[in-house]
């Protein structure tokens, strides 16, 4: 373990122990025994049983391809639409299944509305998402802010318009001509503000299909932040044009807050896989959860990632710092079947309510306790990882 980066002292480097390749990921663009989405692994992250669809989606192609691919003994529930059907988002019996719904159930729609948005700070454009919902359960996690009692994964079927919408964004932008946080030459489009494209990857080819499109665009990138290593996603050759930001913690609030996704050390032994097969890898540390001992726990993490990340990894890395923010409704959720991650969420003494554009009562640090932990953190940075640029803290 070391307090320095390269280069920060005087005399050569000692060596470091670099990180074994965890996929080898050359065999799996290749896999001899099948896609990771077949396996064991995937079926504990999504086991289908029960779909709720609109006939729309059930019969366009990807509807088609994604039924196929799932048990013939799922049940089918054909909806009007895909963002509140009553059973579901509406049913306050499914908050002591919230996790199980997660596991067991998906939602096929059409995305009528596809609209880019602005951003500015981690990404430069918000992409129409092909996803919405997730098959993990962090408890922080806003997208189920106005999903009522359930949130897991809705597929948007209609992923050719999508392409094509984002295509003419892109070729209306022209190059970008002036560097930017977000990236110094390329437009940055998120691609996965609602969900994680690569669980989404387990059971549907959107992510490929936006990863390829990306490919042809050398004006622009593709970037989602993501917390489960799906190594199906080595194999689709990004060749520079996606950015994959692996979410990051100190591994005992993600033991206790990010329920369902890959381990902490997993996440971060996948970076050079990630980037050998031809992605852009940058973190996300984030959310920062303040507590007894955060700060100690920060400055472990950014040790561990000093210690085991190649090179090649720390040479393109960026960082985006990002402080928890919650909200009253999803707390509300939360102590139906996670109480105790509302020990460390809920912390009124340190935090503020703001009620958002649509109406919900979101949370977050107070501003002067905010101000104060950025600095730390990016003092934390300076000393134990001063190779990892902060791109944007919030
Ligand atoms: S991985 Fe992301 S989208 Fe999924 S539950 Fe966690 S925060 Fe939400």
């Amino acid at each position: 373990m070391t307090n320095s980066g390269p280069g920060s002292g005087p005399g050569p480097d000692p060596v470091k122990p670099e990180q074994q390749a965890l996929f080898g990921w050359s065999d799996t663009a290749a896999p001899a025994g099948g896609a990771f989405r077949d396996g064991p692994e995937a079926r504990r992250m999504l086991d289908v049983r029960e779909v709720y669809a609109e006939p729309a989606a059930l019969d366009s192609p990807r509807g088609q391809q994604i039924m196929a691919r799932l048990s013939p003994d799922v049940r089918v529930t054909e909806v009007e639409g895909h963002w509140l059907i009553p059973s579901l988002h509406g049913n306050d019996g499914n908050i002591g299944r919230w996790v199980r719904t997660k596991t067991e159930t998906l939602v096929l729609g059409v995305k009528h509305t596809l609209a880019t948005r602005p951003n500015g700070r981690s990404a430069d454009w918000i992409a129409p998402g092909p996803s919405n919902g997730c098959a993990m359960a962090c408890a922080y996690c806003y997208v189920p802010r106005r999903k009522g009692y359930a949130n897991p994964i809705t597929l948007f079927t209609n992923i050719e318009a999508i392409v094509a919408h984002v295509r003419r964004h892109v070729r209306a932008q022209g190059p970008k001509t002036e560097p930017n946080q977000c990236d110094p030459t390329a437009w940055v489009y998120d691609i996965g503000e609602n969900g994680d494209c690569s669980v989404d990857a387990l059971v549907c080819d959107n992510t490929a299909d936006l990863v390829a499109a990306f490919r042809g665009m050398p004006t622009a990138k593709a970037s989602f932040a993501t917390k489960f290593v799906n190594p199906d996603l080595l194999a689709l050759d990004p060749q520079g044009r996606t950015r994959v930001r692996f979410s990051l913690m100190p591994p005992d609030d993600a033991r206790l807050l990010d329920i369902r996704t890959s381990p902490i050390g997993e996440r971060i032994a996948a970076a050079a896989d990630f980037l050998d097969a031809g992605y852009e890898v940058h973190f996300n540390l984030s959310p920062i959860v303040l507590r007894q001992g955060w700060q100690r726990d920060w400055a472990e993490l950014l040790d561990h990632l000093d210690d085991v990340l190649p090179a090649r990894v720390k040479e393109q890395a960026a960082a985006e710092v990002i402080m928890l923010t919650h909200n009253q409704g999803l707390h509300e959720v939360n102590l139906g079947w996670h109480p105790r991650a509302e020990e460390v969420l809920w912390q009124p003494a340190a935090q503020e309510t703001k009620r958002s554009q649509n109406g919900a009562l979101n949370v977050r640090y107070a501003q002067e306790i905010k101000r104060q932990a950025l600095v730390r953190m990016q003092q934390l940075l300076a000393a134990h990882a001063p190779w990892l640029r902060i791109r944007y803290a919030f």
